[in-house]
């Protein structure tokens, strides 16, 4: 077997994410998310790529572009560069997609993730603009694929809507680092409000380069790229997948051959695209119906102004109360504000951290909606009242002006001398069940507490009842 412990991942990723602008890139069609009126219905010459159609840049797409590099802590260029891409595809009627290419518009950025051994810099490479290209059906093939399909068809509603790419240094060293990153990258595209960012409906896509090297050495061995993953977990097994893969090959003292892959999720497994020992040839050069774009001190501070704090730097602070895991549940479900809001207002934090992420998620609860201070005294509160109480609280927290007050006043009686005399009133009703139970049926035990709590009609601890009725039948 493959000696997993004498090998370390080297992981580099591909990131592109659809903006929500209301038209596209280069023209006024209204752009994805969901237009309506059927497919090759939202285009016009300039993003069906009619020779002498000229394009106009998305200004809102170059804001946000900039907002996310300054986000990443990117160097933000003072003069950007849109160049063709030339490449043949039925999907690009142009025959090449404006991108960007030695003057993107953010480099040399970092991103600060969270690891179990500490704090770890990731760097961003760059995060340039481009436009997408149309969208291939194919019909009649398995799974979508071209392969075996009967007919392809384009749908160019797609085509020229903007997308940000994002290329980070092979700097991650983990499947579940990359997983990570990836939650806090998505996180914060969500909260400066560019994007839904959704794996699942394509708005955010990630390829995966990965290679593998000898522990503690600071070689770049061959890498391989991981494509169509759909889901964060999918990018991690997939990753898992092709490093088992890549330690197999070299610990049998082959060479590793440079290859794209699809990870198929569902089955775990990788299919050979293409392999990649060349460079394409994209014959890069500036887009000559757009000028250089530079960008404003004045822009660049404005934009700066309106960052928030970001998700990144918060899980840091998060992460001194609550592990790892729990702080990313908080932060990557952008849940940690509240978290922290309803910690000051004198929850404890693990308690808080633990309704926050399953009782308010599980109800559907919006976190925005919720008042720190009722939903700390209900979490303080938590063992003295009913369950039942404690949920149906839960299920009202976001309605206006909700009050805690009434749920606290249904608070489970656990006082001893409450609830003593109601024990031994059960027990006198039940002397043959009392008799059982000290011959050896303890089982019984749930009986007699469920007699309690049935007197009181629900309102006794049921612990507290526990408890005393244990001690009862005890003595
Ligand atoms: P290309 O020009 O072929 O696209 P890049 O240098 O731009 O290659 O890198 C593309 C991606 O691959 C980046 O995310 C980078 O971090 C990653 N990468 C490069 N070399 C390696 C390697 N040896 N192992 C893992 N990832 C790598
Ligand atoms: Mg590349
Ligand atoms: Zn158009």
């Amino acid at each position: 077997m493959a000696a997993a412990g004498a090998w370390e991942p080297v992981i580099g990723l591909e990131i592109h994410v659809q903006l929500k602008t209301r038209t596209k890139m280069f023209c006024r069609c209204a752009s994805g998310y969901g237009v309506g009126g059927g497919e090759n219905t939202q285009t016009c010459p300039v993003c069906l790529g009619f020779p002498g159609a000229l394009p106009v840049p998305n200004r809102q797409a170059i804001d946000w572009t900039i907002k996310l590099g300054l986000a990443l802590d990117c160097e933000i260029a003072s003069r950007a560069v849109f160049s063709r891409k030339n490449y043949f595809y039925p999907d690009l009627s142009k025959g090449y997609q404006i991108s960007q290419y030695d003057l993107p518009f953010c480099r040399n950025g970092t991103m600060i993730v969270p690891t179990e051994h500490g704090d770890h810099r990731v760097g961003i490479v760059r995060a340039h603009l481009e436009e997408d290209a149309a969208k291939t059906v194919h019909v009649g093939g398995a799974r979508g694929r071209i392969g075996g399909a009967e007919i392809s068809l384009v749908d160019f509603n797609r085509g020229g809507t903007p997308l940000v790419e994002i290329v980070t240094a092979p700097d991650i060293g983990s499947s579940d680092e990359a997983k990570r990153f990836l939650q806090l990258l998505r996180q914060t595209i969500v909260e400066l409000g560019i994007s839904d960012a959704e794996m699942e409906k394509g708005t955010l896509r990630v390829d995966a380069n990965v290679s593998i090297r000898p522990k503690g050495s600071t070689e770049l061995r061959t890498r391989c790229e991981l494509k169509n993953m759909n889901s964060f977990s999918y990018v991690a097994r997939g990753i898992d997948a092709e490093v088992a893969r890549q330690i197999g090959v070299w610990e049998s003292g082959k060479e590793l051959r440079q290859e794209t892959f699809d990870f198929d999720g569902a089955s775990g497994t990788l299919t050979p695209r293409r392999s990649k020992e060349e460079a394409d040839d994209y014959r890069y050069f500036p887009e000559p119906d757009l000028v250089p774009i530079e960008p404003s001190a004045e822009l660049i501070a404005r934009l700066r102004a309106e960052l928030p704090e970001l998700p990144a730097t918060r899980i840091r602070r998060v992460e001194q109360a609550l592990d790892l895991e729990q702080s990313m549940v908080l932060v990557s479900g952008g849940l940690d504000r509240l978290w922290e809001a309803t910690v000051a207002a004198g929850a404890g934090g693990k308690a808080a951290a633990n309704v926050i992420a399953n009782n308010l998620v599980g109800a559907r609860v919006d976190p925005s909606a919720v008042s720190p201070g009722e939903l700390a005294a209900l979490i303080s509160a938590r063992d003295r009242i009913p369950r039942q109480a404690f949920d149906q609280a839960i299920g009202k927290l976001a309605e206006p002006g909700f009050s805690a007050a009434p749920y606290l006043a249904d608070e489970a009686v656990s006082d001893e001398a409450l609830l003593e005399p109601i024990v031994d009133a059960i027990l006198a009703a039940n002397a043959a069940q009392v008799e059982a139970y000290r011959g050896g049926k303890t089982g019984l035990l749930g009986f007699f507490v469920g007699q309690v709590m049935k007197e009181t009609g629900g309102k006794a601890n049921a612990r507290a009842v526990n408890d005393l009725v244990t001690k009862k039948l005890a003595g």
